[in-house]
């Protein structure tokens, strides 16, 4: 894209509806409340969004309750041919809503197009998966019956989602939802609400019919989804988010037994062993460090590298990341926006901070600017000590924490040491040794001489306190089924 002009933002701003997307009609909240959305490079405002009341939320079930039945009957190649064109329609605007998530998130405009292109990729691989849900005949073992398995929808779900990847963590949902034929309410993050309100548009424009997507935005999230969640008919909650949130979404679904799946936070552990490409260790950890600003859970949290290599692996990840430019993610060649908030970079610092009173040692140059916007600097620290926080808490931003291991079970033991287990990064050349650690590792996923795995074509999740549940892959549908059996007499 060409440089971006100040009105071309305020177009693509301007453009997107405000309001709520509640039984296929949009519309103010009751009482006329709204929420600014604010641009994390400046700290602006950018425009004002619906504030969803508790009656509102509530209106949003009527109508995906309403529209359940009528849903579920549909013809899954209707429901996979309304996803395909939503996909198309999200590629043809591809510019327009990656411009649109870099005034609302901060990510430079060539991550934003990029996640567009991955958020895609759920509605593509869900219009194809929607024609594929099958179920089983069998004979009983003593032959006294047939058996017949079905997989039915569901039912009417509550889908909430982070402001890290404001639209690809709603497609993740939405499209295996909408293929299996459910029907559901979507709550964005209160940060930013405006890539799922463009895609609910996408979604309408693509021949979605009113009351299957619900959308609400709101300031008081535990408010509006609390009465939601408590409510019998719904079936389903989806969450991606922290764990700590998860943790107490799961308690209040359990009063009505609900289906839960789980995409909580990470602490991804980045495995340098001495046999590494350290060219491709060093690309990898790039990927794994930079993208998102260091803002996702499959971030590299932690660089565990062999002695005999972490000091030169050190010096080249640190001139690497040195040399990233930073700035507003609209501007050209710019490589690091700003991180979401005030409070996400006051964390950010605090863990530095812990880490260099601890005897770690910064390698970048570290200054924080003191201009507008979150900004905080790409950063290398070496000779981090295993009690660091941010050996085990998320840092979610551009900072990469390194520590030395000296062989194999001790790196293994430093990657399992955490609550997490969402992914890990594994760098060797030796084929023995990665089939041997990546079947130790406790995590849901691996990458192995790469620093990314996400796709939307592999079943995304994790295992201890980052989660359960698969997002993608042919597992991602099965979120959103329910196994019947009947027994038949023959
Ligand atoms: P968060 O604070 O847990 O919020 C996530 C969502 O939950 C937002 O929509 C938020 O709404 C809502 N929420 C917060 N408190 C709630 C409550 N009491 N009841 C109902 N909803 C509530 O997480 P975040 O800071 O947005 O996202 C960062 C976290 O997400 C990180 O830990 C990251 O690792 C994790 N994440 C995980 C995955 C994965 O797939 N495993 C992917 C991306 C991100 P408001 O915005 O209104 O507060």
């Amino acid at each position: 894209m060409s440089t971006i002009t100040p009105t071309q933002e305020q177009d693509v701003v301007q453009r997107v509806p405000k309001g709520l997307f509640i039984g296929g009609e949009w519309r103010d909240a009751t009482g006329g409340a709204t929420l600014a959305v604010e641009d994390p490079s400046t700290g602006e405002a950018l425009c004002e969004v619906a504030d969803a009341t508790v009656e509102d939320a509530s209106a949003a079930l009527d109508a995906a309750c309403a529209a359940q039945a009528e849903w579920a009957a549909t013809a899954p190649r209707e429901r996979g041919e309304i996803l395909r064109r939503a996909w198309e329609r999200l590629v043809e605007r591809q510019d327009e809503l990656a411009l649109l998530m870099t005034l609302e998130m901060g990510k430079p405009v060539a991550e934003s197009r990029a996640e567009i292109a991955y958020a895609g990729e759920f509605l593509r691989w869900f219009a194809e998966e929607a024609v594929r849900i099958e179920g089983r005949w069998a004979t009983a073992p003593n032959g006294g019956m047939r058996m017949l398995t079905m997989r039915q929808p569901v039912g009417p779900c509550l889908l909430i989602t982070p402001w890290n990847f404001p639209m690809a963590m709603g497609t993740r949902k939405i499209g295996p939802a909408v293929a299996a034929g459910c029907t559901m309410v979507v709550k964005p993050a209160k940060q930013t609400p405006l890539s799922m309100l463009a895609l609910a548009q996408i979604l309408e424009e693509a021949g979605l019919p009113g009351g299957v997507l619900n959308v609400f935005t709101s300031r008081s999230a535990s408010k509006t989804t609390g009465p939601l969640i408590d409510d019998p008919r719904l079936r389903k909650l989806s969450f991606t988010g922290s764990t700590e949130v998860g943790r107490q979404l799961m308690g209040q679904a359990s009063k009505n037994l609900l289906r839960v799946s789980m995409e909580l936070g990470g602490n991804a552990p980045f495995l340098v062993f001495e046999d590494a490409d350290l060219d491709a260790a060093v690309e990898g950890a790039m990927v794994a460090k930079m993208r998102n600003i260091g803002e996702a859970c499959t971030a590299a949290n932690r660089f565990h590298v062999h002695a005999s290599v972490a000091d030169e692996f050190a010096r080249r990840l640190a001139e690497r990341m040195g040399a990233l430019k930073s700035g507003r993610g609209s501007e050209d060649g710019v490589e690091v926006g700003p991180l979401i908030d005030d409070d996400q970079r006051g964390k950010v610092r605090e863990l530095v901070e812990d880490a260099l009173e601890r005897g770690a040692r910064r390698l970048t140059d570290g200054a924080e600017s003191d201009g507008r916007g979150y900004f905080y600097p790409p950063t290398v620290l070496t000779d981090v000590p295993q009690d660091a926080r941010m050996l085990r808490e998320e840092i979610f931003g551009p900072v990469a924490p390194i520590a030395a291991f000296a062989d194999e079970d001790e790196a293994i033991a430093a990657a399992n040491r955490t609550e997490f287990g969402l992914v890990a990064y594994v760098f060797t050349q030796s084929l023995d040794r990665a089939i041997r650690v990546i079947e130790q590792l406790e995590t849901g996923m691996v990458g192995l001489n790469q620093g990314l795995v996400s796709n939307a074509a592999a079943p995304f999740g994790g295992v201890k306190q980052s989660g359960f549940g698969r997002e993608g892959g042919a597992e991602g549908i099965d979120e959103y089924l329910s196994v019947k059996y009947a027994a038949i007499k023959a």
